[in-house]
């Protein structure tokens, strides 16, 4: 796929490898400054963990679905696409928690399940008196410990350390793990603070208080919903790029996995000036390992050359098993948006459901147009890192064993008896090291292999190398976005785009 018009040839060559959304953002803005812009893409289609797939002859978003509205810069990207008139919001704001011995609705305040206020009726509902008292004690226990202990341990503190010591077991367990499980695909324990809630550490160093800090980082969110998507699926903003790239007259090879840099220099082919790997981070340190010293650098979690050893793989994958129902209980939306499910909870494979046509209207309008009034789509997934009670399902289950457990999983969520002869028709996605695991350090990490890129001596006839995407910058197009921006501004030389506000995270959790 090529078209051609020819930049002026003062301005860089430059070759993206990788075609998710951090490559093709940093790709348009390149090409739109004029660049020649080469783009290598695995797989036969762009978007990466965006896409669309099929269901009963209508197409749904396959892997993400919403951007978090924290920032601006999601918001600014589908302006400058056209697509500003084609925001939505969700129908319901409203997502349900499953515990072993509770389904509740989320609690209204709150980052990553941690309240701002614990003693508030819908935290003491799923919390208990006693386990939201002791998380109370956080508003008057001196964080004095913390700061000292940061100091000597370089920033390497966990999300599980710091909800455990300041809220108590129970609010980690029954309100923070799950949410974390079901979105992150993370144990709180494994997760690093700092790049789980981006600023929340900080200021609770300041406020004194967890509770305090997330409320006011809450204070700072955009009124309205916090995460918006585009009429008809988020998968629309990969074809408005695709459109716009080919119009520039960039290059866009599909199915051409890199596994070499020097692949990038065809036989009489221009040489890059710049190569931005846009890759899983693992993929990244392979091929920068080719062309670059990186002995001294931490990479656990970037390198896996150790897994065998290790046994842990730093991103596993998700399984995502879509269906459409005829439920006309349903109709009600009795889940609101959808639920998170506690690792707790014994007897359900799935770590969340989202109920699409109760989330999007469009959706809705879409499932009832094709099939009729009581009709819903509904999308479970699974992959839960860390131990779980029964045969662990997720990328690696077999069509089967996963369709098996949708149809029982999908009743039980509901609280409705769900008939196999109500599931129309259901299909199953897999996205493998698409959610990157952050261990306590990952930021650390990336920064020092940031500034070993940032430091190379490239010499005249190498490219400079550059790294984006989820793995460097943080999961989620709220933070894959503006880093992709920022290296391609890096490369035209000019002021990256001013930061959006500190990145708070994302502030409730919707399935
Ligand atoms: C199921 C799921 C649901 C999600 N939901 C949301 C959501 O609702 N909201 C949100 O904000 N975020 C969500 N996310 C996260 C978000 O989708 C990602 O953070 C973001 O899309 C990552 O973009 P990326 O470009 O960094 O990486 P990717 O999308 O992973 O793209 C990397 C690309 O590189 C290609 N590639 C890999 N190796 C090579 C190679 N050697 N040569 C060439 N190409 C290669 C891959 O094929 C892929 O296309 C979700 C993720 C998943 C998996």
């Amino acid at each position: 796929m090529s078209a051609g018009t020819s930049p002026p040839s003062s301005l860089p060559h430059i070759a993206v490898v990788g075609g998710g959304i951090a490559g093709l953002v940093a790709a348009w803005d390149l090409a739109r400054a004029g660049c020649a812009v080469e783009i290598f893409e695995a797989g036969d289609r762009l978007g990466g963990a965006i896409g669309a797939q099929t269901l009963a002859g209508d197409a749904y978003d396959a892997g993400a679905e919403a951007f978090a509205t924290r920032s601006p810069v999601v918001p600014r990207l589908l302006a400058e696409l056209g697509l500003q008139d084609d925001v939505v919001a969700p129908q319901h704001s409203i997502a349900w928690l499953q515990l072993p011995d509770l389904a509740a609705p989320l609690p209204a305040t709150g980052i990553l399940g941690i309240p701002a206020d614990p003693l508030a009726p819908d935290v003491v509902a799923i919390l208990g008196e006693t386990a939201a008292a002791r998380a109370a004690e956080d508003l008057n226990t001196p964080v004095q410990d913390w700061a000292e202990e940061q100091e000597s341990r370089g920033g390497r503190i966990t999300l599980g350390e710091v909800v455990r010591d300041r809220m108590g077991q129970q609010v980690l367990d029954r309100l923070v793990t799950p949410i974390v499980s079901g979105v992150h695909s993370a144990e709180p324990d494994d997760l690093d603070m700092n790049n789980a809630a981006p600023g929340l550490f900080d200021a609770m160093l300041r406020e004194g208080s967890l509770a305090r800090a997330v409320a006011l980082v809450r204070s700072k969110a955009p009124a309205g919903s916090a995460v918006n998507s585009v009429d008809g699926g988020l998968n629309r903003l990969v074809h408005a790029l695709e459109r716009e790239l080919l119009r520039l007259g960039a290059t866009i090879r599909l199915n051409s996995p890199v596994h070499d840099l020097a692949e990038l220099v065809a036989p009489g082919a221009e040489r890059p000036d710049h190569v931005i790997l846009a890759l899983d981070a693992p993929a990244a340190v392979q091929l920068i390992s080719e062309v670059m010293d990186l002995s001294g650098l931490d990479l656990t979690g970037l390198d896996l050359s150790g897994l065998d050893l290790s046994g842990q793989d730093p991103a596993p994958g998700v399984a995502l098993v879509s269906m459409i129902l005829h439920a006309p209980e349903l109709d009600s939306h009795p889940r609101g948006t959808g639920v998170l499910v506690s690792p707790q909870v014994r007897d359900i494979g799935a770590k969340a459901m989202t109920h699409i046509s109760s989330k999007w209207e469009w959706a809705e309008a879409a499932v009832t147009q094709a099939h009729g009034p009581g009709h819903h789509v509904v999308r479970l997934s699974y992959g839960r890192v860390g131990q779980t009670s029964q045969p662990r399902l997720g990328a690696d289950s077999s069509d089967e064993d996963l369709l098996r457990a949708a149809a029982e999983d999908v009743g039980a969520l509901f609280g409705v008896p769900i008939a196999g002869e109500q599931i129309l028709e259901a299909s199953v996605v897999r996205w493998r090291r698409a959610l990157p695991q952050t261990s306590a350090g990952h930021a650390e990490r990336i920064a020092a292999l940031r500034a070993r890129l940032a430091g190379q001596d490239h010499g005249p006839q190498t490219p400079r190398v550059h790294m984006t995407g989820a793995w460097f910058a943080g999961t989620g197009l709220a933070r894959v976005v503006p880093d992709a921006r920022s290296t391609a501004a890096a490369i035209l030389n000019t002021d990256p785009e001013p930061e959006p506000e500190p990145d708070p995270p994302t502030l409730t959790a919707r399935p």
